[in-house]
């Protein structure tokens, strides 16, 4: 199929872009790389009339890893924080995330602002930012703002991106301490949309006892749900923590839908195995890094 005929603006600089994008309004969509909004156009379920590529906007590319977080800019692709290997060494679930996203040659088109812009509950991304506590900065042509990743997911396919507002760039915040990640999710084939997905983290205190463990779910609601699971697990030896009660924990806090993909009870059961085993991975993980500083 043919997308609606529509007028296709290309700035050079972030101050045309957001001056271009305060012109149109409602009727500005910004192009990042296309591999949600182009199927949109086609399928002709958006139908904007004007689109605003900000592809050339060099200023918006970088990843910038510093002691206390990841910041990533708006058309940085997946597949470059993929393989940046600082942002890697000091946040190993952006890359455990990431190779989870649709297939490599959509990560090399895909942006990670796009991705947490577009805000699909299915999506890897908008769980990673919220699961870490990050935030969205976005700008507009009278002024910035910075929107925490709690308040920024609205419901799916909506965030608090408003009309003239280009999001700039996310901040990922490096967690402290022993701290270990994992990311789990199951879908029907490889690159497919995870039919249940979760971050987790795991926090462990200096005699490698568990401090705090939560986990941020995709599919299982209209936006990212997260579950705090240390009341179940403080205390416990990382290695015999028994990870049983956080499963269970997590079965009752999902709620979600059935689609042509799975049940919604098979969803439930899925959340509840993979919070057992994606836990007892993050901690593993951060006993291993514990042991071999980064
Ligand atoms: C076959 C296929 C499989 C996929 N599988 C997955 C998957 O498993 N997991 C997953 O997470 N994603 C998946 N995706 C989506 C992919 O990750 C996209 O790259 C991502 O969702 C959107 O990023 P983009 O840069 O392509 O954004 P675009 O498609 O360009 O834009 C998406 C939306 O965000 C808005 N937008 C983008 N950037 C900005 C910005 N800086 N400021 C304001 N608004 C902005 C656009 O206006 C549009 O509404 C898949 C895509 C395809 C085609």
């Amino acid at each position: 199929m043919k997308p609606s005929a529509f007028e296709y603006n290309r700035p050079e600089t972030l101050t045309e872009a957001l001056d271009v994008l305060a012109e149109l309004g409602p009727d500005g969509k910004v192009l990042a790389g296309g591999q949600s909004l182009v199927p949109l156009l086609n399928m002709r379920l958006a139908a904007p009339a004007h689109l605003v590529d900000v592809n050339r906007l060099a200023e918006l590319s970088r990843v910038e890893v510093t002691p206390d977080a990841v910041t990533v800019g708006a058309i940085a692709r997946h597949a470059e924080i993929e393989h940046h290997a600082d942002a890697s060494r000091a946040l190993p679930l952006l890359r455990q995330a990431l190779t989870h996203v649709a297939h490599p040659t959509i990560r090399n088109r895909g942006t990670t602002v796009g991705s947490i812009v577009h805000a699909d509950p299915a999506g890897e991304m908008p769980s990673v930012l919220v699961l870490l506590g990050g935030s969205v900065q976005l700008a507009s042509s009278s002024g910035s703002r910075t929107v925490a990743a709690e308040d920024f997911f609205l419901a799916p396919l909506e965030s608090a991106t408003e009309a003239g507002e280009l999001a700039t760039s996310v901040t990922f915040p490096i967690p402290a301490g022993h701290t270990g990640t994992a990311w789990l999710e199951v879908s029907r084939r490889h690159g497919d949309y995870a039919m249940c997905g979760l971050g987790a983290l795991v926090t462990l205190d200096e005699d490698l006892r568990v401090a705090s463990a939560r986990a941020t779910y995709v599919s299982m609601g209209p936006t990212p749900v997260s579950v705090d699971f240390t009341g179940s697990v403080v205390g416990r030896s990382y290695d015999s923590a028994d990870w049983s009660d956080a499963a269970r924990l997590a079965v009752e806090s999902v709620e979600p839908e059935e689609d042509i993909h799975a049940t919604a009870e098979y969803r439930r059961h899925l959340a509840g195995v993979l919070t057992g085993r994606a836990l007892k991975a993050a901690a593993a993980h951060a006993v291993a890094r514990t042991e071999v500083p980064a």
